[in-house]
């Protein structure tokens, strides 16, 4: 980075986006925030603005700083050529169409949204070549393939690790009535609630196969899962002669975020400390459990399936967790409910970004009221 990096972050209050803060703090000579984008955490987005100085901020409620130029939408910030890199770190599917119009206007995309590809894979992806467009996976097992692979050609397969979660080695009548504070508490990573509760049931490895197929155009054949509950490989591709690369680091999301935003460079920036593998000592791997855990099973089979049946799938687990978290159903009911509504689904192949829109808002009605028949 031979001068400073225009950068907007949209989800600037959530994990990933106060993570993001914490790096570019570090690393203050080498960016330049055009535009903060929170959501209805409008103290900190203030807080934010007055320590970083962007000269945008947008909330989804009202919020004025002074010095500062509120915007009405998000759109204007994926228009704004101003910047060079855009940093989506929302959740759900208000990502994906700023996501597109930064595209659009040739903007880099970091992308911690996982709805964007989950949802839209294919039109992102396409629309990414077509502009020349940058997508660098902030997502701890993707920047991981993303920094293994030199010849994409020559890959053979992707392995994906998951950390397991907290019920990794629990019986299936523990799983069936975990509680929302036990499903909360994630022994490797600390982030957000929904994906949090993803990791308990697995349904987050399942979205980021589809993830990964979609960055990186591997078969979902030729993408395989593995537990690894150290969470230190982060994920390795294994080439066509038989040799294996893999990422590895301490859990941290202050290192891929930092990866996606100073790519190709890379700089000391908020690394804590030194990585000793005799400290680490042993690193474990299993096979997962997919009658434990079917939801892993579920996503191969909407992935290969495709068009909007990875919409449904997303749409449905999502309302599902919602629905956990309010109390109202319980943990292994979020894969019963989501399967169900699954397979009452008749996919919609190539929908347009309207179309994938329409499903999802049909698939959560569905969704809703169906676990309000249920309670
Ligand atoms: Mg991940």
């Amino acid at each position: 980075m031979d001068k400073k990096r225009h950068i907007s972050i949209i989800g600037s209050t959530g994990s990933i986006g106060t993570q993001a803060l914490e790096v570019i703090d570090k690393l203050r000579d080498k960016f330049e925030i055009i535009a903060l984008a929170g959501g209805n955490n409008v103290e900190l987005l203030k807080l934010q603005a007055e320590k970083f100085k962007p000269k945008y901020i947008y909330a989804a409620k009202p919020v004025s700083v002074s010095g500062v130029k509120t915007l009405e939408s998000l759109d204007e910030i994926a228009e704004n050529r101003e910047n060079d890199i855009i940093l989506v770190a929302c959740s759900g599917k208000i990502g994906l169409k700023p996501t597109l119009k930064a595209i659009e206007n040739g903007i880099d995309i970091a992308l911690a949204n996982k709805e964007t590809l989950v949802m839209a894979g294919d039109i992102v992806m396409k629309k990414a070549k077509e502009c020349g467009v940058k997508i660098i996976p902030v997502d701890s097992e993707h920047c991981a393939i993303h920094q293994c692979i030199k010849d994409i050609s020559q890959v053979d397969k992707l392995i994906i690790t998951a950390s397991g979660g907290p019920f990794l080695h629990k019986t299936i009548d523990e799983i069936k009535n975990a509680t929302v504070e036990q499903t909360l508490k994630h022994p490797r990573w600390n982030m957000g609630k929904k994906i949090t509760v993803d990791s308990a049931t697995l349904m987050n490895k399942g979205l980021e196969i589809i993830e990964a197929h979609h960055l990186f155009g591997f078969d979902y054949d030729d993408i395989e899962v593995v537990i690894h509950p150290q969470s230190i490989v982060h994920s390795a591709i294994e080439y066509k002669d038989g040799s294996v690369i893999a990422q590895l680091g301490l859990p941290s999301m202050h290192i891929p975020i930092q990866y996606a935003i100073t790519y190709p460079d890379r700089f000391e920036g908020i690394k804590s400390r030194s990585f000793s593998f005799s400290e680490i000592a042993r690193l474990d791997f299993e096979k997962p459990d997919f009658e434990k855990f079917p939801t892993v099973k579920l996503a191969y089979q909407a992935g290969k399936t495709g068009g909007t049946a990875t919409v449904c799938l997303n749409a449905a687990n999502e309302e599902a967790v919602f629905a956990f978290l309010a109390g109202k159903i319980k943990l292994y009911q979020i894969y019963e409910i989501t399967k169900k509504i699954y397979d009452g689904h008749e996919a919609v192949k190539n929908p347009s970004v309207d179309e994938i829109f329409e499903v999802d808002e049909a698939v959560r009605e569905k969704t809703r009221q169906y676990i309000n028949k249920l309670i």
